[in-house]
């Protein structure tokens, strides 16, 4: 039986980050906000807040960030959960 194991990885992540406009962002109304947000792709929000994916997946997992699937199933994150938690991270 093989184990794999995953290693974690420590992630600096810049005090003050700023959110650039870039493409794949939709306006949709988040639940956790309770108001019409951006939305954005996991491999979008992962690259534009310098993390991973499985990074991401683990804040998603851990309740740090919003989202919602699309029509076809996707995962949408929530830009403006992803900033707060960007932004007060290392606080
Ligand atoms: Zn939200």
């Amino acid at each position: 039986m093989k184990t794999r194991r995953i290693t974690k990885l420590m992630i600096e992540t810049e005090r003050t980050f700023i959110f650039r406009n870039f493409g794949g962002q939709r306006p949709g109304w988040c639940v956790g906000c309770g108001a019409e947000t951006q939305l954005t792709t996991v491999a979008e929000a992962a690259r534009e807040a310098g993390l991973s994916e499985l990074a991401l997946y683990e804040l998603l997992d851990d309740g740090a960030l919003h989202f919602r699937e699309d029509e076809e199933g996707r995962v949408l994150v929530c830009v403006n959960s992803l900033i707060t938690e960007i932004n007060t991270k290392g606080e």
